[in-house]
């Protein structure tokens, strides 16, 4: 009797201190019932983005699209008031990832290395607050509530505890604090309807990849993870269960998330069925595996999220809100070739500008000299 009172209590305390890598599917369900105009709005989106890429993205300029970034810092005790340095820490991994620059593309299989994409997306800590004033982008705010729940949102809102948002047509709103449940991050998928509980809430214990960052979710990817989620992907599985669709053809149809780290290849009932040897890519960063295991996401997904992007968040395509002020640069479609900085005639460090010379510094030393024409 002992024993077994015992086996129940230990499997209690592993299920109370079990983690729950995300949120957003439940989230989501959350959302589309206290608003019916999300729901709407939610169940257009898939055929508008559809629509969106077959008419535009083959023939759109080439973009860095850079995503000015708010981190609202709420905490309750001072390990939760996370440094600086780990707030940088995480923004550097977004870069990295959504870049395609993080040193662990060396393990992603030979086989999907050819449709492992750089997204050309770039986020900073945002240089300006809402009312126009110099930031660092980090929003410090003490709070009472030991805990916070995904349910009703309070840390997006001062009046339960949380931080307000900043206007969530400019910036990419980051809530870092403690969430209770075990539960990892959240975050909300974009519409056209504007949504008031916008943005991406993560756990302070996995944020960064330095100071209270816990393994084996301590490399970052949880952000990279539900950024995803804000820019319109859905989980490699799909979103309605067994070998589901995640709309992008070019993720192989998997039956469920992964969890640690399978070995490569790891086929599932799914891939005999849809005839993907290669079995699930749970390497993707929209899969559920540790940290240290995730290292891509794919050309199919770049293209629904800068789908998301000019159609549901296009405040992000042109602002002066990261450094240097330019946003978007355009690129010559058949260049990889990375701008370092942009001057003028005198040498110093400009925007872009219409009608007068101005100089591109390009990251392997060659300049070129533009008139952009008004
Ligand atoms: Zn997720």
């Amino acid at each position: 009797m002992r024993s077994l009172l015992t086996i129940l209590l230990l499997s209690i305390s592993l299920c109370s201190n079990a983690q729950h890598r995300c949120g957003t599917s439940i989230y989501t369900e959350q959302l589309s019932a206290k608003y019916e105009d999300y729901s709407k709005a939610r169940s257009k989106v898939n055929k508008e983005t559809e629509d969106w890429i077959k008419k535009n993205y083959h023939d759109q300029i080439k973009t860095i699209i850079k995503i000015p970034v708010v981190v609202h810092v709420v905490w309750n005790t001072n390990t939760e008031n996370i440094s600086d340095a780990q707030i940088f820490s995480q923004i550097d991994i977004l870069n990295k990832d959504y870049r395609r620059q993080n040193i662990d593309t060396i393990n992603t299989p030979n086989v999907w290395k050819n449709i492992a994409a750089d997204c050309e997306i770039e986020f900073c800590l945002a240089n300006t607050d809402p009312n126009g004033n110099t930031t660092t982008g980090i929003n410090r705010v003490q709070t009472n509530v030991s805990s916070f729940s995904m349910n009703g949102d309070p840390v997006m809102s001062s009046s339960s505890g949380g931080a307000d948002p900043w206007d969530q047509d400019s910036y990419l709103n980051i809530w870092v604090c403690d969430l209770g449940s075990g539960l990892l991050g959240y975050a909300s998928p974009p519409s056209s309807w504007p949504n008031p509980n916008d943005g991406v809430v993560i756990g302070y214990r996995y944020f960064g990849n330095t100071g209270t960052a816990q393994p084996p979710y301590h490399k970052g990817r949880t952000a990279t993870h539900e950024i995803g989620h804000w820019l319109n992907l859905e989980h490699v599985w799909g979103a309605w269960g067994s070998c589901g669709n995640d709309q992008v053809s070019d993720t192989p149809i998997q039956e469920t998330e992964n969890y640690s780290c399978p070995s490569f290849p790891s086929t599932s009932i799914c891939s005999g069925q849809s005839n993907t040897p290669n079995g699930d890519m749970f390497m993707n960063y929209m899969d559920y595996t540790n940290d240290a295991c995730m290292n891509l996401f794919t050309e199919g997904q770049k293209s629904r999220m800068i789908a998301a992007i000019n159609q549901y968040r296009p405040n992000l395509l042109s602002h002066s809100l990261c450094q240097g002020g330019v946003s978007a640069i355009n690129k010559d479609i058949t260049s990889s070739k990375k701008i370092v900085k942009i001057i003028d005639v005198l040498g110093r460090e400009t925007q872009e500008k219409k009608n007068i010379p101005i100089f591109y510094i390009y990251e392997n030393g060659n300049v070129e000299r533009k008139i952009i024409i008004d």
